[in-house]
């Protein structure tokens, strides 16, 4: 059958929502918020094992967001860094570092070791990339720590993260890569999208070929609350530069383009040998529920630019990158898995694959 993976979030169930919300307004314990995500992950993953997806993630249930996850909580940030302008005008800001020397408060494998408690199926695990995590160093610098400092330790943190989740048995280790095209929105020259990838390889090229066949990096223009952040950008200006990212798999968003065909010759054209393509059949910003019909005949249309063999099929995107994002149901998101998953069997039999 074609591969077919989830991206990684799934909205937080109402009782953990307002349970973070207590926790911040001190009405309830740490240990009280721990078993909350306890039980979201223990749910996520039943829910998820009952879609059929032969890999799964933990919902991100515990995450923050898909961003901050490691460096939430952390004393030497400050919640006024870089805003992220979505299209309908919301806002959302990321963090500010404000000291040296770094290191991550909950690195990624913390989450991968908590749901190996409960999940039976192979669990994936999504990393925030070193590039998004570059945005937290201010413009102006910091008295006393360099800029090539903090990178430093940041490439070291993201290769121990990546590492111990190979380690720990992650069937794929996926790099969040939102900001690679809203990077063109703001630098049309593109000098910051390269410096994003050169600094991404900087961590790929610590693994080795092997260990590279289990990473792979996430494309998307964003999706919260409804909306995206850099879908205006067009897919030409990242797409080639994308596929010089030394990972193996690509998860593309795709079920959302308005033209579909282009971006999948754009794909044909330039991605490496090796390198395989998870192509987004299900939209997650969409509150309509696909059919596996539908997304039959998007596998199939990606197959006629894509040789089967290094074809696979994904989401467009989480469905609630962000904890407090309750723009999806949980059902919504469970139910287009479904659908993803049948669908993608479906175009394994006409593909003689099944
Ligand atoms: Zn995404």
């Amino acid at each position: 059958m074609l591969p077919t993976e989830p991206i990684g979030s799934i909205p937080r169930p109402a009782a953990l929502i307002e349970g973070i919300r207590d926790f911040g307004a001190g009405r309830i314990s740490q240990p009280e918020l721990d078993a909350l995500y306890d039980s979201a992950v223990q749910d996520t993953i039943q829910r998820l094992e009952a879609t059929g997806s032969p890999v799964i993630t933990d919902g991100e249930q515990a995450k923050h967001s898909f961003a901050t996850y490691s460096i939430f909580g952390l004393e030497n940030t400050s919640p006024d860094g870089m805003p992220i302008s979505f299209a309908d005008g919301h806002i959302r800001t990321f963090p500010r570092l404000t000291s040296g020397p770094f290191r991550y408060r909950t690195p990624a494998d913390v989450y991968l070791e908590i749901a190996q408690r409960y999940a039976h199926v192979p669990l994936k695990q999504a990393v925030v990339s070193a590039s998004a995590l570059s945005l937290l160093y201010p413009q102006g610098g910091i008295r006393g720590y360099s800029r090539e400092e903090y990178l430093d330790a940041l490439i070291a943190e993201q290769e121990g993260e990546i590492r111990r989740c190979l380690k720990k048995g992650a069937h794929v280790v996926q790099t969040d890569f939102t900001e690679g095209r809203l990077s063109i929105k703001l630098d049309p020259t593109r000098r910051l999208l390269h410096s994003f990838i050169d600094l991404n390889n900087l961590v790929l090229e610590r693994f080795s070929a092997e260990e590279r066949k289990r990473i792979g990096v996430h494309t998307c223009p964003g999706a919260d609350r409804h909306s995206t952040h850099s879908a205006d950008v067009d897919y030409a200006e990242l797409l080639p530069s994308l596929f010089e990212l030394q990972a193996t798999n690509f998860y593309v968003q795709l079920a959302s383009e308005p033209d579909r065909t282009r971006v999948l010759k754009l794909i044909r054209d330039h991605a490496r040998d090796g390198q395989r393509i998870f192509v987004g059949v299900i939209d997650p910003l969409n509150p309509r529920v696909e059919t596996p019909e539908e997304v039959r005949d998007r596998a199939l249309e990606a197959a006629g630019y894509i040789r089967p063999d290094r074809l696979g099929t994904t989401d467009d995107c989480g469905f609630a990158p962000f904890s407090d994002d309750t723009s999806r149901t949980r059902e919504t998101a469970f139910d287009k898995i479904r659908a993803r998953v049948a669908g993608t069997a479906l175009a394994s039999t006409v593909l003689g694959l099944g």
